[in-house]
């Protein structure tokens, strides 16, 4: 899957992906990804395999549909029709193909 330069998540929020080689936080001297809510920041460690950066392009997605599990107190049914919805339409709008 070719990782495009914007990443469009829940609510059609857009995130500006940025590769880089270290990601900028303090914190973050293990990460390969982050995903930055406040200022709409997805950034993704350069120098990573292919399935690697899919891997961290994927796990940044979760946080992004996961979201409202941090903050409702949801049943596991009622999380996995909104994981259905949200992160199927999220899959669809970013194109996501992993088998290219
Ligand atoms: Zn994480």
């Amino acid at each position: 899957m070719k990782i495009g330069k914007k990443y469009i998540g829940r609510g059609d929020v857009i995130y500006d992906v940025i590769q880089e080689k270290k990601i900028p936080t303090a914190t973050a001297e293990t990460l390969d990804g982050l995903l930055d809510y406040d200022n709409q920041l997805m950034f993704i460690r350069s120098g990573l395999s292919q399935q690697r950066k899919e891997q961290t392009f994927l796990h940044e997605m979760f946080h992004d549909v996961t979201w409202p599990f941090e903050v409702y107190d949801l049943k596991k049914e009622e999380y996995v029709c909104l994981l259905e919805s949200d992160l199927y339409a999220v899959l669809r709008r970013n194109k996501c193909n992993f088998a290219e």
